[in-house]
């Protein structure tokens, strides 16, 4: 059966893609041109109008999530991926336009290739492909396009608030994740604690109330606290704290009357969430107690994300790799900045991208985002889809066809999914 797309057209809807600035705004215009390139191959898709701004209750008339299903019925299969980027920073910086997709030194460039305008294109080219063989036969493949990804993630929620995962058997999130299929990852909370004291002359401190100590104790006692916990996962690793901001006082010799401090607890199976929650408000509680005003404020969470490894999905994303690299290569590795991991202990496949594997997690976020292009190769390796099963370069939900087109980590994170609204694409 021939292919809907040539290589060149595949290209052209991510140069499309890239062309739309979309660094957290506009989404919109990337949705409708979504919209109108599946409507144009009998794809109906839906443009939700994004909520007001949560904080400054404002409309955000430019913004915008979309929704897309081909087949019916269960299981029901979530493709997701977000149509933001981060944003260009210092555009001398660049050596093409960011928004103009060039080839250089084998690299594509421009805002978005990586992550993860490539992955999105790849996902709506697969459902377009696979739509025109008259397939799935049984089941849904449901694209969710989200904003606001690289920041808060509203997007997500707003479509997991609206019930679209509700009836999700699986999630493959779609971001570069270096060839690595990522089934498990760390939770995270964001904590602010504040400390509130009362002002007086350093000569009579007694006067007041230093709210710096009490602070100090249990942000120190919740370092012990959390080191001391023997939770450890055998993929994922240790149960983390750190604290990462603190601000108290602004005068050497006034006692000061306000701390704040910043922690970030990336948190595992063995202790997750709300254990971590449990445990700071446990040692405020006693700081309160002993005359302290502390407050805690819990206000960013993300759940463990957990799925079997010799899941059914897994097992077929780990062949499909295999096919397409035609290398096993077992291994784990933990991701440093993520808690990210990829099978390990040879559990699964870790895709090998010789020569840009050390570059490829990090230049996502990077200045001069770029994604390794091997035209020829690409050209070579966009077979046409078998029996419903994508063929090598065109791993249907992982967003294959953009990375076999640069060698570069597309999109092949997924997990299980999590009951609405608590899943989220992954953060980048
Ligand atoms: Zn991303």
């Amino acid at each position: 059966m021939m292919a809907v797309f040539t290589p060149e057209q595949q290209l052209r809807i991510l140069s499309d893609l890239v062309a739309i600035q979309s660094a957290n705004d506009h989404e919109l215009q990337v949705a409708n041109y979504l919209a109108k390139l599946l409507g144009d191959h009998g794809i109906t898709a839906t443009v939700l109008p994004a909520e007001p701004d949560a904080d400054h209750k404002q409309a955000e008339p430019d913004r915008a999530n979309l929704v897309a299903e081909i087949g019916s019925g269960a299981p029901v299969l979530a493709l997701s991926g977000h149509m933001d980027t981060v944003s260009v920073g210092d555009a001398d910086a660049w050596t093409s336009d960011p928004f103009t997709v060039t080839e250089r030194d084998g690299l594509l460039q421009g805002r978005g290739t990586t992550d993860m305008k490539a992955g999105l294109a790849a996902m709506v080219i697969a459902m377009i492909e696979l739509k025109a063989q008259g397939l799935p036969r049984k089941g849904t493949l449901r694209l969710l396009a989200s904003r606001a990804e690289e920041v808060g993630e509203y997007g997500a929620k707003e479509l997991a608030r609206a019930g679209y995962m509700r009836d999700a058997d699986a999630l493959v999130v779609g971001e570069p994740s270096g060839w690595n299929i990522i089934y498990t990852h760390k939770g995270s909370v964001d904590f602010r604690l504040r400390s509130q004291g009362t002002a007086a002359h350093s000569s009579m401190p007694e006067a007041g109330f230093n709210a710096i100590p009490p602070l100090m104790e249990v942000l120190v006692r919740a370092q012990q606290e959390f080191n001391a916990r023997p939770a450890s996962d055998p993929v994922l690793g240790e149960l983390t704290f750190s604290t990462t901001v603190f601000h108290g006082g602004d005068q050497v010799n006034t006692i000061p009357d306000a701390a704040v401090a910043e922690v970030n607890v990336r948190t595992i199976p063995q202790f997750d969430n709300d254990e971590a929650i449990a445990l700071l408000k446990g040692l405020v509680g006693e700081q309160n107690r002993r005359g302290a005003r502390i407050s805690l404020d819990p206000y960013m969470q993300e759940p463990v994300v957990q799925a079997p490894r010799d899941s059914l999905l897994v097992r077929l994303a780990t062949k499909l790799g295999e096919r397409i690299s035609g290398v096993t290569t077992p291994g784990g590795r933990r991701g440093r900045r993520h808690g990210r991991v990829q099978p390990a202990q040879g559990q699964g496949t870790r895709l090998p991208l010789h020569d840009v594997r050390a570059r490829q997690r990090d230049d996502a976020h990077r200045q001069r985002e770029h994604r390794q292009a091997d035209v020829p190769r690409f050209r070579a390796a966009v077979p046409a889809p078998v029996r419903g099963i994508p063929r090598p370069g065109r791993l249907t939900a992982t967003g294959r066809v953009a990375d076999r087109a640069g060698r570069r980590p597309g999109a092949t994170g997924w997990a299980r999914s999590r009951p609405a609204p608590e899943w989220a694409p992954v953060r980048e």
